[in-house]
């Protein structure tokens, strides 16, 4: 089978012509892994590639991470248990249920809790790849792949008014398509909702939807929907005094801590979320349709390697591999 394999990219290399990435993502032959206890074997299906594998490229996050975050896959093997041929995507993280917080019930602040997409043994861009069984659940017959493997950033997303009290005018700044997911959340509650995002097309073709145009100036709550770089930066510069800086996804820098004193903002980091409440979302299919809005790019599995450079552009909104027809 092939897998992805990451490499520190020769010095020699980095020529002005290349990409000036520090890690280069390597298509290879490896063999089909052999699950372990609470593990199975997985087939992938599809995997889109976002902010964290972005991240991985850019060197944010160790290089011995196995890349690839968000998937949908079919179980082909799983000794312990009953899964076999079921079609499953992953948990947004798999907590160790022994720690403090584990045992106090608040699981998504497990300090080891397992993260699809930056753990050194569980990524999904591989035709075949190992997961803790515990850490999947199956999909509802309905739900394509291609928008289930938008159900993670959903689920936070839909966190958002739990956490804070939203005030009339929200304003989304992102890369892209995770502001399209923060912003497809959004719709439909009273907010007026803006979306800053460098792709002006995307913003225009979501707009009869209620979703508006940047008009620019300082707004009381602003979502940094992190999934490229200078998101959380740009985000933070259109707080309004006072106001709240929500932030979900992969910021890719350590906020300045100054603006926040001088304007006395408030910081508040939207968790993981539930992913049934982002399944029944997903069934009213609006969102799927915003989310389509993104136009994907789809590469085969046979061109992961070239997947990964395409979407270590933030200018290409969302990137998809597939592997349903292989
Ligand atoms: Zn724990």
């Amino acid at each position: 089978m092939k897998a992805i394999r990451l490499e520190a990219r020769p010095r020699k290399n980095q020529t002005p012509a290349s990409d000036g990435l520090p890690v280069v993502a390597c298509l290879e032959d490896a063999p089909v892994p052999e699950p372990g206890p609470g593990e199975v074997l997985l087939r992938l299906r599809a995997t889109a590639l976002g902010a964290t594998e972005q991240a991985v490229l850019s060197g944010l996050l160790p290089l011995g991470v196995a890349p690839g975050s968000e998937f949908t896959a079919d179980v082909v093997q799983d000794r312990e248990g009953e899964l076999v041929g079921a079609r499953v995507a992953p948990l947004p993280s798999v907590p160790c249920g022994a720690c403090g917080p584990c045992l106090a019930g608040n699981a998504t602040l497990c300090p080891v809790r397992l993260i699809p997409g930056r753990s050194a043994r569980y990524g999904c861009l591989a035709e075949y790849f190992l997961f803790p069984r515990r850490g999947l659940f199956r999909l509802p017959h309905g739900l394509r792949d291609f928008d289930a493997i938008s159900l993670l950033p959903l689920a936070s997303a839909l966190n958002l008014p739990r956490k804070i009290s939203l005030p009339g005018r929200v304003l989304v700044v992102s890369a892209g398509g995770l502001g399209l997911v923060v912003a497809a959340s959004l719709r439909g509650l009273r907010q007026l909702l803006f979306l800053a995002m460098p792709n002006e097309d995307a913003i225009e073709s979501v707009r009869k939807f209620s979703l508006h145009r940047d008009p620019g100036g300082r707004f009381p709550l602003v979502v940094a929907a992190c999934d490229g770089p200078g998101v959380l930066a740009r985000a933070l510069d259109r707080v309004a005094p006072q106001g709240t800086l929500a932030v979900l996804g992969m910021p890719d820098s350590p906020s300045p801590v100054l603006p926040l004193v001088h304007r006395e903002l408030t910081v508040i980091g939207i968790g993981e979320g539930e992913v049934t409440a982002a399944i029944k979302c997903m069934e009213e299919r609006e969102v799927c349709e915003i989310l389509s809005r993104a136009r994907p790019t789809i590469f085969p599995f046979a061109q992961a390697d070239r997947a990964l450079a395409h979407a270590a552009d933030p200018s290409n909104l969302r990137v998809i591999v597939d592997n349903l027809d292989q």
